[in-house]
């Protein structure tokens, strides 16, 4: 296994062999350790030493379920802290069949405005991988639907493709990492924290690999590997969530917007209130319906990436049936829909398909927009003109690159005082008054909200791993502390979290994971460890956070959630700051 270091000063690059320290590591285990060990805490996320790290999970690339993962790590440009976000791509599997244990971009060219692609591939006659830089001019300031086809084009249709969009060559801190879907598509993304930007000012537009003749993922016990991957397969193929026509494959992640709205926990208008009367509308169940409608036949969903036996993915079409987008997510429809008070699912998909074809982040760009609009500089429920001010974003005006600064920076711009941020970096779907463990995870998180850290929405709402009452804030923070220790360790096992609805209920399920690492890495580790090896992770995070500037007192939900209570529950968020502090202050 390698480390591979990109040169963008010069355009060289460098292979080196993994450290002992490094070798259990995978996925977000090894970004935020590279982070912590390498990049000095307070310098400036678009300036010359911060360091953008890709790495797969410990099983990405071999034949374990649902696991075509990989992260990426870097000082966040949103945040300020340490920030790893992970996507679906066969992009993930191709880098770790090259046995790419982390790759580290480093440096930045002192010329502005000119853009490079790396070319990885494997060396056949070296035994290793090999890169080279070649100039991305044709690439730059472009719609990422129109240069894909160009760049596989260019490369061939077997490769695969990691890059920013314009959002990062504008210095956003809403604008993410793009990779490729199994349908060639720009729209699978290390969405969160302004890591487009991050990757853009190192002047790289691209990373296309492509793993032919690589080795693939060295095994060290090939018989337990097979049978955790056995146990994992069969707890996803029975679980009602996960199994092939239940939940996430029939109606997409989306099926959460009936969930959460009947909850009372679905952000709408700003989060002014956790019921949205549009819900049904933009539901995933209306997907679903209105999908069928426009073609004519039942649709189920497709994986994003290979040996995914979930298949969450849709695809939304126009009235004539030719494809809109893919993928309205639940968190895209939620934030660019009810949190907007829009109810229309053309509208919402549009905005998908801009934010993906400018690399932004679907969730900050719903926010941004809610915040814009409470401010009154466009009306809630405006579908069409929230989709001007998503072309601004894509145009670099000066409107576009108030909203493209994130929702934080955009209720600074407008003078709002809701803008429901938490260390700069907007909140998901899920209000924290409605769902108080989520509020927990939003305010401790090292990532900013953020509901992949910590998601105790499976026990307060989903009854899965659990019962949980959501509105009481009795037992939130044990119960935050021990989904974001678990989370940590499955990112960076390389698996898809949505396996978490499977693995928590089916005890076989969560055994089966640890035997594929153990297979893998030839460690001996038992489903106890997993809490403690994520434990480790989120320590380095912490620690890097604290030495940035960030410490406890930034753990905290904003102010209007304390005093505003919330239709239709009319809760406030009634965690104490004492509370809080101990989710990392007892880790
Ligand atoms: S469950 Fe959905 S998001 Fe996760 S890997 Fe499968 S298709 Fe992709």
């Amino acid at each position: 296994m390698w480390i591979l270091r990109l040169n963008m000063n010069d355009r060289t690059y460098r292979l080196s062999e993994v450290p002992e320290a490094y070798k259990n590591l995978g996925g977000r285990g090894t970004t935020s350790t590279i982070v912590h060990d390498e990049v000095p805490p307070l310098c400036h996320p678009l300036g010359p030493n911060n360091k953008l790290v890709f790495a797969p999970g410990i099983v990405t690339g071999t034949a374990a379920p649902t696991s075509a993962r990989v992260s990426a790590g870097a000082k966040s440009w949103l945040t300020g802290g340490i920030k790893e976000s992970n996507a679906g791509s066969s992009w993930a599997s191709y880098f770790a069949n090259m046995q790419i244990k982390a790759l580290i971009v480093e440096g930045q060219p002192m010329e502005k405005g000119k853009y490079w692609i790396t070319h990885l591939t494997w060396d056949d006659k070296a035994g290793k991988p090999k890169a080279e830089f070649l100039p991305a001019d044709p690439y730059t300031g472009k719609d990422l639907y129109e240069v894909f086809p160009k760049v596989y084009e260019q490369f061939g249709t077997r490769a695969a493709i990691a890059g920013c969009g314009v959002a990062g060559e504008y210095g956003y801190g809403n604008s993410g990492i793009a990779f490729n879907d199994l349908g060639k598509r720009p729209s699978r993304y290390s969405g969160r924290g302004g890591l487009g930007a991050v990757m853009a000012s190192r002047r790289l537009k691209f990373i296309v690999l492509d793993s032919k003749g690589a080795p693939g993922v060295p095994i060290a016990n090939q018989g337990l590997f097979d049978q955790g991957a056995k146990k994992l397969a069969e707890a996803l193929r029975e679980h009602a969530i996960t199994k092939p026509k239940g939940g996430l494959n029939t109606y997409g992640t989306a099926v959460l917007v009936n969930i959460m709205n009947e909850a009372g926990g679905l952000p709408t208008r700003n989060f002014s209130s956790g019921r949205f009367e549009g819900a049904a509308k933009i539901a995933g169940e209306a997907i679903f319906e209105g999908v069928k409608n426009r073609l004519g036949k039942e649709v189920y969903n497709h994986a994003c990436s290979p040996g995914c036996i979930i298949q969450c993915s849709n695809t939304w079409y126009k009235t004539d049936g030719t494809e809109h987008t893919s993928c309205v997510e639940y968190e895209s429809d939620w934030a660019l829909g009810a949190n907007c008070g829009i109810d229309s699912l053309d509208d919402v998909a549009e905005m998908v398909r801009l934010c993906n074809a400018y690399g932004l982040d679907t969730i900050e760009t719903g926010t941004a927009l809610a915040v814009a609009m409470e401010a009154g500089v466009i009306p809630f429920g405006d579908g069409k003109k929230a989709i001007q001010l998503v072309h601004e974003m894509g145009k670099g005006t000066p409107m576009g690159r108030i909203l493209g600064g994130g929702t934080d920076f955009a209720g600074r711009a407008f003078g709002v005082t809701r803008v429901p941020t938490v260390k700069r970096q907007s909140m998901p779907a899920y209000e924290p008054r409605a769902v108080k463990g989520m509020g927990v995870t939003y305010a401790t998180t090292t990532m900013g909200a953020d509901h992949t850290a910590g998601y105790t929405i499976a026990p307060e709402i989903l009854s899965v791993g659990g019962k949980v009452d959501p509105l009481s804030p009795e037992g939130k923070a044990a119960l935050s502390r021990g989904f974001q220790a678990t989370t940590a360790f499955i990112d960076s096992t390389g698996h898809c979290l949505f396996i978490a609805f499977a693995i928590l209920d089916i005890a076989s399920g969560f055994e089966g994971m640890m035997e594929e690492c153990n297979g893998v890495l030839g460690t001996n580790w038992k489903s106890e460890d997993a809490a403690k090896i994520g434990g480790e992770i989120l320590r380095k995070e912490r620690a890097f956070n604290e030495a940035a500037g960030i410490g406890k007192e930034e753990d905290r939900i904003p102010e209007f959630m304390k005093y505003e209570p919330l239709p239709p529950h009319n809760q406030v968020f009634d965690v104490s700051d004492k509370v809080l502090d101990s989710v990392y202050g007892e880790l």
